[in-house]
């Protein structure tokens, strides 16, 4: 015989013993002198099936919740690096709108270039790249930031902005990218937005080694940290003076 649980009425209380699944149109079901009186069908319920079915129910909601807060464990580390990504790109470019400024007499009102803002890439080789046709630059920015590299972002953010600024010069058919007035540009920045005196004394041929000479003179000037995913979110606030 199929389980049995006790039924009752809940106007009257009386009750009998039936299975836990009766059929529809089983008398049992029903409270019929309450029925008779009332003329509506009275059902009777299971106070240990109600009780199974909350079980049950609670039971199922807990595993769902436990199933959204794992998702969400697992979705969080993306979700902060994404936080932190925005911050970077906001910060990198308002100060790229300061840098732009600053290299007017250069570019002589052009609108600032596209800045591409890529995540480790070429790590190690190149801290970004640009193309002045395009009006376009990519800064490089890794996962996490150490100070120097930070320091490295802003250097790069301004160098490329200048190939912008200074496009390539033509000179005896030949493509000067590091020319003289590249360089003038650059120094420009350093000094009236990083306040670093910065002498020309050193340079022999106009060229790449030109940004060793001006970091050697201004390297620890600049000490903006960009924040990252691993720090605390009290840590978080970046020291920054482009807010
Ligand atoms: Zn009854
Ligand atoms: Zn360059």
């Amino acid at each position: 015989m199929a389980k049995q649980v006790r039924w009752v009425c809940p106007i009257c209380n009386g009750g009998l013993l039936a299975p836990t699944r009766p059929r529809k149109n089983d008398v049992r079901r029903y409270c019929l002198p309450c029925s008779a009186k009332s003329g509506r069908l009275v059902d009777r319920v299971a106070p240990s099936l109600d009780r199974q079915r909350e079980k049950r129910t609670a039971i199922v909601q807990q595993k769902q919740k436990a199933k959204r807060v794992r998702i969400a464990r697992k979705l969080q580390p993306k979700k902060e690096q994404q936080r932190v990504d925005e911050m970077r790109a906001k910060m990198i470019h308002k100060e790229a709108e300061r840098i732009w400024e600053l290299m007017k007499p250069y570019h002589k009102g052009k609108r600032l270039p596209q800045i591409v803002i890529a995540r480790g890439q070429n790590r190690g080789r190149q801290y970004g790249h640009a193309s002045s046709w395009a009006n376009q630059i990519q800064v490089n920015v890794d996962r996490t930031q150490s100070v120097s590299r930070s320091r490295r972002v802003w250097e790069v953010l301004a160098h490329e902005l200048c190939h912008c600024a200074v496009p390539p010069i033509v000179r005896n058919g030949a493509r000067d990218v590091h020319s003289r007035e590249f360089y003038h540009c650059l120094r420009d920045v350093w000094q009236r937005r990083w306040g670093c005196e910065i002498s020309f004394a050193k340079v022999s041929t106009w060229g790449y080694s030109v940004d060793y000479i001006i970091q050697a003179q201004a390297e620890d000037r600049i000490d903006w940290l960009l924040p990252t995913a691993t720090d605390k979110a009290d840590a978080l606030k970046p020291v920054w003076d482009g807010a």
